[in-house]
């Protein structure tokens, strides 16, 4: 059997277009143009990726996207302050900190300066216990954009989730948490599972949905899933091993020749060829959740530019 593919390029076109459909609307009906604040404090290679990759897909979709870099030795205090402006300002709708920060600043204290309702990636605990507290279909607070892509994937490929057995693996606040609480929302019965997990494989290999998101290349192996699962691997690795290239995307000459020409390839938490083989359902990586991240990204920030012209104010209020 070869798995089908969980296509999150297609998808987050889809969401992208829709999007800006949206802002489109907005900007006709009240002449405000959703303004989205990316901090980046430092210069981690891999977040300045990020950061440009979602102010260039906010300014595609008729946004205002703007990269606010701070070097790397940026006060605690000075990045509070710069959050309070961007709080009331009232042109700001969604405010992103990119994620990690430089070890003199707590993250869980920048999640709490920010405004909840500017807020687009969901980590604030007012966000956080809206997804806890919400029942079925609630549409309160914002969702983190990882997670809440992963849902729309599945959804956007009807991917049934009511009564089956899903297993989450990794219990982080930015995957393994939320996506385990939006599964149960969808009424799926949920695993979640972690390093003190005994035996993983006796529990990952009885999933219908299996979602990893360890940060460990190429970790769950076909052993660990269930024939006909569906597979969704968040995780992003780097292999810069041409043998070992070989034998996770089974002889792919494209990815041999991505590693020949540019020392690496991508791969996720689960084993690509492997996963191919057993899954009825598998994420590319690239491809697959990575895409969706961005993607839901710019509709939050449509959310909050919409609730924020309708408030009529940029205040906390919901
Ligand atoms: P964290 O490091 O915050 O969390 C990792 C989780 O995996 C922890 O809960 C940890 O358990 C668990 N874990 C680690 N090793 C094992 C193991 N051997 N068996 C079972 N569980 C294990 O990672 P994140 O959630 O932030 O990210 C996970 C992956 O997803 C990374 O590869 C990251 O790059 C990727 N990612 C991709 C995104 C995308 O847009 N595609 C977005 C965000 C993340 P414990 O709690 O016990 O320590």
């Amino acid at each position: 059997m070869t798995a089908r593919l969980l296509d999150g390029r297609r998808v987050a076109i889809e969401i992208r277009r829709e999007t800006a459909e949206g802002v489109a609307t907005l900007q006709a009906k009240t002449g405000v143009t959703p303004r989205l604040a990316i901090v980046l404090v430092g210069d981690d290679p891999a977040s300045r990726v990020y950061t440009r990759g979602k102010a260039k897909a906010s300014n595609e979709v008729g946004m205002a996207g703007e990269l606010i870099p701070l070097p790397a030795d940026t006060p605690e205090s000075e990045l509070i302050a710069l959050i309070a402006r961007l709080n009331a300002d009232r042109s700001v709708h969604g405010i992103l900190v990119q994620l990690p920060l430089p070890p003199q600043i707590r993250p869980e204290v920048v999640q709490r300066a920010l405004d909840p309702a500017k807020d687009v990636d969901g980590f604030h605990p007012v966000n956080a216990g809206l997804l806890l507290t919400g029942g079925a279909g609630s549409d309160s607070g914002f969702l983190p954009c990882t997670p809440a892509g992963i849902l729309e994937l599945l959804r956007r490929h009807q991917v049934p989730m009511a009564g089956r057995h899903a297993v989450v693996v990794g219990r982080s606040n930015i995957v393994g948490k939320p996506v385990s609480l939006l599964l149960l929302r969808e009424n799926a019965t949920v695993t979640i599972c972690h390093s003190r997990t005994p035996d993983l494989e006796s529990v990952t290999s009885r999933a219908d949905i299996l979602v990893c998101a360890i940060g460990r290349k190429a970790f769950l192996r076909g052993r660990h899933i269930q024939p006909r699962a569906v597979v969704v691997d968040v995780g992003m690795n780097r292999c810069e091993d041409l043998e070992e290239a070989r034998d996770l995307f089974a002889g792919d000459p494209a990815r041999l020749r991505e590693v020949r020409e540019k020392g690496s390839t991508l791969v996720g938490d689960v084993h690509p060829a492997e996963a191919m083989e057993r899954a009825e359902w598998f994420t590319p990586v690239p491809g697959g959740v990575g895409p969706m991240t961005v993607a839901l990204v710019l509709s939050n920030t449509l959310r909050a530019a919409r609730n924020q012209t309708q408030a009529g104010s940029a205040g906390p209020a919901r």
